[in-house]
């Protein structure tokens, strides 16, 4: 790497912001790059991977029948790497490594979101469950064709564990008890030289899981609305939304409705990433933290202060009630589960046909897991159509 690559990150980082310069590497190693940095590089490989274009034909929330505005798992990827430097850049982080783990986020998504991946979770029980967070990390690290040496993308060790630490936190939120969330621990063997008793990731990783839920929050909403899931008024409920709608009204009069919506969730947005950057660097200070390998042995700092953290549960269970349980979308989701486990049966005799990374998998870990991974690899379109 360069030493004005190490000059730049000097000037414009904070402290406790992950140096490229102080990378741990690749578990394969290989030369440097004449002008991009390690964490540049692993951007570049996640954009330029077939499993990050499929994002585009996966769904977030809503079908690509139900209309044309909404989010695809693509748009909404791109939305969360969009916050998530904005955050970044404020709190002064490595917006290189914020970039690729935003773009890894959901890389793991199987067609039909979350519906997909609970019935791959239930056809994978005896093999451990499907979680698409860990799937991410099977793309990158095994799955892949993308080198004609390995498979996988040799991301950086500081990319895969921010990764890893959102692997462990979704498998812990679905342990739920103690006893079995004991269990799930960051491998932080794997990425050697870490502290063995972890509590948080680097912060590049906490901005990434708050621009993750500060995106869908606001856009979850503003996709239900003009798709008809939700009325305007019905928001007017909801302490965080009253108060957006509030100060729109007062900016503004005579707003048609779309226009009044698109005004709010600007707002939302806006009024939450506020709210963080305060919250955050308040704790930063109070906590003194002036390394990277501080912030690995202290509870997470980057989060919303706890009043915006009540306020979006609130939001959250409105649209978990109102929205994704509506009766549209849980008889959609009925038909899909169908679909995929009819397109499982059907093609579990035939995984010997499966191409190479697969066979490997098939090897190691049986026909249910090569089978889910190449499923999980698939767009909407291809599941319904095949
Ligand atoms: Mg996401």
């Amino acid at each position: 790497m360069p030493p004005e690559f190490q000059d730049r990150e000097s000037h414009i980082q904070a402290p406790y912001a992950v140096f490229s310069g102080a990378t741990l590497g690749r578990l394969r190693p290989e030369p440097t790059h004449s002008y991009r940095g390690p964490f540049q590089r692993d951007r570049d490989r996640i954009i330029h991977c077939s499993a990050f274009r499929r994002l585009s034909e996966k769904m977030q929330v809503f079908t690509n029948d139900l209309g044309h505005y909404h989010r695809t798992r693509l748009t909404h990827t791109l939305e969360v790497t969009s916050v998530a430097r904005t955050c970044g850049r404020a709190l002064r982080l490595n917006e290189d490594l914020i970039e690729a783990l935003a773009l890894l986020h959901d890389i793991g998504h199987p067609p039909f979101g979350h519906t997909g991946e609970e019935t791959l979770n239930g056809l994978l029980e005896k093999e451990g469950g499907f979680n698409h967070n860990r799937q991410a990390l099977r793309i990158v690290e095994k799955l892949e064709p993308r080198y004609p040496e390995f498979f996988g993308l040799n991301l950086s060790r500081e990319t895969l564990f921010g990764q890893e630490y959102r692997a462990v936190q979704s498998e812990r939120r679905r342990a739920g008890t103690a006893a079995s969330a004991a269990k799930t621990e960051p491998q932080t063997e794997r990425y050697e030289h870490y502290p063995r008793a972890v509590l948080s990731p680097f912060l590049e990783a906490q901005v990434v899981d708050a621009a993750d839920s500060i995106s869908y929050d606001s856009h979850d909403a503003d996709d239900a609305l003009e798709l008809g899931f939700l009325e305007l008024d019905e928001l007017l409920t909801i302490s965080l939304w009253r108060r957006s709608a509030q100060r729109v009204r007062e900016r503004w009069s005579g707003l048609t409705d779309k226009e009044f919506r698109r005004a709010v969730i600007h707002d939302l947005i806006n009024d939450q990433v506020n709210d963080l950057l305060t919250a955050t660097r308040e704790r930063i200070s109070r906590h003194d933290v002036e390394s990277a390998e501080a912030v690995l042995g202290l509870p997470p700092l980057l989060g919303p202060s706890q009043a915006m953290a009540e306020e979006k549960s609130e939001l959250e269970r409105f649209l978990f009630e109102r929205v994704y349980r509506h009766p549209k979308l849980t008889e959609q989701r009925e038909k899909i589960r169908g679909r995929i486990e009819e397109v499982f049966g059907l093609l579990l005799p035939q995984v010997e046909r499966l191409s190479t990374q697969y066979q490997n998998v098939l090897a190691h870990e049986g026909a249910n897991r090569a089978l889910a991974d190449w499923i999980a690899d698939q767009t909407d379109r291809f599941v319904r159509e095949v």
